[in-house]
């Protein structure tokens, strides 16, 4: 949204397709406490709301759909939307973020909905006064933990190392939160139940434990969402799109990428929009050195 901004006020003609998740990570974020400006914090879809409304104030337009292949044939890029509709572009601005990674553990697949799930904000709610468990030690994984504690009866955070490497400031929370009870050096190894998860089993150091909880939150990492320009642009090992930094270029020209998909490491809302400011910068100057 922050390309889509600075691209339609350089007076670009400024197209977003919004994707499977409108919004991306953000939305599922109770409340962003370190966007700059927002003293007491603002909700994760707030904030959303109000970057798209002000891109759209400017004329940017924004539009159902996924982008499903793109294609570039001299000069333009082709864009298939949802693998039907073919749009050209002069200029694309890749800002496809990332999603939640799974654990991979037996019967995951089939307890995904059923008690498995990667975001503590959009289904907590039907785990109030109940027991659940979280597993990761980022802070992502403590978030999860502080949003979950604030609804249900207790929560159990599992995490793999001796240490979590969440900011302080959560870990402080974590340790006065009165119904977390924090695992170090352990993992989730079964998920049981029947039709629906009701207990897990938890692997310490020394001894296995089963916990009888009704929700699973797994927090432990991304996967920068870059399948469908698998082959086109050269990516690093984890699919993350590479750059030239500090601009925006990818080896792809005309092709530029902005936020989490390219950026394996500092990965915050703040970061993202100002690489989606540097992104649009990038597309005006190429799309003028083209004389578009
Ligand atoms: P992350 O920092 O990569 O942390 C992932 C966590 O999951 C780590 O504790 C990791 O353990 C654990 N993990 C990974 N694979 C695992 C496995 N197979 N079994 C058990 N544990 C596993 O991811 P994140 O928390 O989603 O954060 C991503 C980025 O977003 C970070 O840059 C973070 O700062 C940012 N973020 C910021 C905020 C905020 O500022 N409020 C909120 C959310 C996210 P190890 O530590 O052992 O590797």
């Amino acid at each position: 949204m922050t390309a889509a901004l600075y691209g339609v006020r350089f007076g670009l003609k400024t197209v977003v397709y919004e994707g499977v998740q409108p919004g991306g990570q953000l939305t599922t974020t109770s409340k962003v406490e370190n966007y700059p400006g927002f003293v007491e914090g603002i909700d994760g879809g707030v904030l959303v709301d109000k970057m798209k409304a002000q891109a759209e104030r400017f004329g940017a337009e924004v539009r159902y759909g996924s982008v499903t292949k793109i294609e570039k044939t001299n000069a333009m890029f082709v864009l298939t939307i949802d693998g039907e509709e073919k749009v050209e572009a002069g200029s694309v601005i890749v800002a496809t973020g990332a999603s939640a990674k799974y654990l991979g553990l037996p019967r995951e697949e089939e307890m995904k909905g059923r008690g498995v799930s990667t975001c503590a904000t959009c289904d907590g709610f039907f785990h109030r006064g109940k027991v659940v468990a979280v597993v990761g030690g980022g802070d992502s994984a403590l978030e999860e933990a502080l949003y979950l504690s604030k609804i249900c009866k207790e929560v159990h955070l599992v995490v793999r190392k001796p240490y979590m490497r969440a900011a302080n400031i959560l870990q402080d929370r974590v340790r006065e939160s009165q119904n977390i009870i924090v695992h170090l050096e352990s993992n989730v190894t079964e998920l049981l139940g029947e039709m629906k998860l009701t207990a897990i089993k938890i692997q310490g150091k020394d001894e296995a434990i089963v916990v009888e909880v009704s929700g699973l939150f797994e927090a432990v990492g991304h996967n920068p969402n870059t399948e469908f320009l698998k082959g086109m642009v050269d990516m690093d090992a984890a699919g993350y799109i590479q750059v030239s930094s500090p601009s925006t270029r990818t080896s792809v020209e005309g092709m530029f990428a902005a936020g989490d998909v390219a950026d394996s490491h500092y990965q915050q809302g703040i970061n993202a929009a100002a690489s989606g400011c540097r992104a649009a910068f990038d597309a005006r100057d190429y799309l003028q050195s083209k004389s578009f």
